[in-house]
């Protein structure tokens, strides 16, 4: 054991140089003003290269939470780990949640700029501040340097194994722990690389209690691993700076992923050794997916699910409101009901409970998602359909940008099929699908392809219906009186305009007059399936209803 005159020579040894005080750094970071009630939530996200959908997720629920609070939003990036950093990561980031209106009070706006009092906020910056609590905590006897190398903690490994015991750095096989200050010197004059660790003082026979805001009370196991705090670089680990930046930030509540509860009993001590008042902690379970046999459930993977990066979201056009409306209904499943009672309101007056989250994980469901983005672009005008659909266009299909802008009002007018009286279309999940909208009524976008309907009526029977319709057509009739004519042409050409009746004597038919219908449909449109035909006609004119009905002639004219 050394001696506490011991401890502090080691620390002044480990950090020569080194002035900044902890005192300091408190009078550098006061405790913030702040009224009973307000939470200062923090978002910390390593950059990657990746934003997964769970970090739009938990970076909203922490935004939203400290603002209905009156309080902060906190972005801080945590970069310590280098293998895994990338270019313009930050950037990419801030970029990425405000795509989905998430942003900050304080942090970096990008990789250059930050804005708050409490900075920096990356991680790689703040080494002096961790290098401070790290003499600080040595000089108090509750961390030391370790020497140890990969291949005897991989020995260390293998007896344990071996023995049946746990694996770890631990009480009697945490060799440097009670090292005396003459052989840590050795170490330190032959230049040997170190760690420094925790020295924990816990026991895993000892449990403690405490309050998870999601999870209620839990009782853990007190930790008795000597941690590593600081790395041989310098650089903090997650667990140690999780402390040290929280607390002078004066953070009031740390939100995040479940992955780190199994952390908290190290956490906990860790708060202790520091002389850091322990912060409160609500863990949220991570977003889920049924696998696709339907049988079990797993995390949402960046590696198998596509739809794990925001990206996807980005590229396909998803209206970014529709995705918030669905996390928030990930996060309180009261929401939905909240939508149904408040339908004009903006998500964001909706009041987001801690106590009301899921404890087990959420269920990420891309065709439940998808439906909330059809019904809310089913609330969007026409105009507004097309202003998004640009917006996606602009940076991700030149062509649809081209069309969109040389045809404004015809395009908008597409848009409008269907989106006023008793049937609102619903068939946009994304505005990437203004593509297949627009193909209809573009020439240059409309595939000569057309739906097969031979099955339903012959070659010859739909030339005759589609001659006898070019007579009868005319762009001054109304919807009512437009069915009426097609009626008239479909009892005229042998089909049945009543369905009871038709079932009773099929033989007397050559159809009904949905398969009328569907001619002129597949005709004009190309499709079996398409928006309301009148309108669809209305909107292409004249001209061009005509050539569509011609061109089809001649397309079955030529089958053979
Ligand atoms: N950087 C950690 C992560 O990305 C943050 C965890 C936390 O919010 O404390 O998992």
């Amino acid at each position: 054991m050394r001696t506490a005159e011991e401890n502090q020579e080691l620390a002044n040894l480990l950090f020569p140089n080194h002035n900044t005080s902890v005192e300091d750094l408190f009078e550098r970071y006061p405790k913030r003003n702040i009224e009973k009630g307000e939470m200062i939530l923090r978002f910390a996200p390593s950059p990657t290269g990746f934003l997964h959908i769970g970090s739009v997720y938990t970076g909203m629920i922490c935004t939203k939470l400290s603002k209905q609070s009156g309080g902060l939003a906190i972005l801080r990036i945590e970069d310590t780990d280098k293998k895994r950093e990338v270019e313009d990561g930050v950037t990419m980031i801030v970029n990425g949640l405000k795509g989905f209106g998430i942003s900050f009070d304080e942090g970096p706006s990008d990789d250059k700029n930050q804005k708050g009092e409490y900075g920096p906020y990356i991680q790689s910056q703040r080494l002096d501040i961790y290098k401070t609590f790290a003499k600080e905590i040595v000089k108090k006897g509750n961390a030391y340097p370790c020497f140890i190398s990969e291949e005897e903690l991989i020995s260390i490994r293998k007896e344990q194994k071996s023995l049946g015991v746990r694996t770890g750095y631990y009480g009697k096989w945490a060799k440097w722990r009670d090292a005396s200050l003459e052989e840590i010197k050795k170490e330190l004059d032959k230049g040997t690389p170190y760690v420094i660790r925790l020295y924990s003082t816990g026991s895993i026979d000892n449990t403690f209690e405490m309050i998870d805001l999601i999870k209620g009370k839990v009782t853990l196991r007190e930790n008795d691993m000597d941690a590593v705090l600081l790395k041989s670089d310098g650089f903090p680990t997650y667990h140690f700076a999780h402390p040290i930046d929280d607390t002078l930030m004066g953070i009031t509540l740390v939100t995040r992923g479940d992955e780190w509860f199994p952390s908290v009993p190290l956490h906990f001590e860790i708060f202790q050794k520091l002389g850091l008042e322990q912060i409160p902690y609500a863990h949220f379970s991570p977003l889920m997916k049924v696998d696709h046999e339907g049988k079990s459930k797993r995390k949402l993977s960046k590696r198998k699910d596509p739809e794990a990066d925001v990206s996807f979201y980005i590229n396909h056009g998803y209206p970014k409101e529709a995705v918030i409306e669905y996390l928030l209904n990930l996060a309180n499943s009261n929401f939905s009901d909240w939508r149904i009672q408040n339908p004009d309101k903006s998500h964001n007056e909706f009041v987001l409970k801690i106590e009301k989250f899921n404890k087990a994980g959420s269920l990420f469901d891309i065709v439940k998602l998808s439906d909330m983005c059809k019904d809310y672009i089913s609330t969007l005008s026409a105009q507004q359909v097309y202003e998004n659909c640009l917006e996606w266009a602009k940076l991700h299909d030149s062509k649809i940008e081209k069309l969109l802008l040389e045809n404004k009002e015809y395009c908008i007018s597409i848009f409008n099929i269907e989106r006023s009286g008793a049937k609102i279309r619903k068939d946009i999940v994304k505005f990437e699908d203004c593509k297949e909208q627009l193909a209809l009524f573009f020439d240059e976008l409309f595939i000569g392809e057309y739906e097969d309907i031979l099955e339903m009526v012959s070659k010859e029977i739909q030339k005759e219906i589609l001659s006898e319709y070019k007579k009868i057509y005319s762009t001054k009739d109304n919807e009512v009186e437009w069915f009426e004519k097609v009626k008239e042409l479909s009892k005229k050409l042998g089909f049945s305009t009543d369905r009871k009746e038709y079932e009773a004597n099929k033989e007397k038919f050559k159809g009904t007059v949905g398969d009328v219908a569907m001619v002129l449909r597949v005709a004009i449109t190309g499709r079996t399936k398409s928006p309301n035909l009148y309108q669809v006609m209305l909107v292409l004119g004249e001209e061009k209803v005509m050539q569509r009905l011609d061109k089809y002639i001649s397309y079955i004219s030529k089958m053979v």
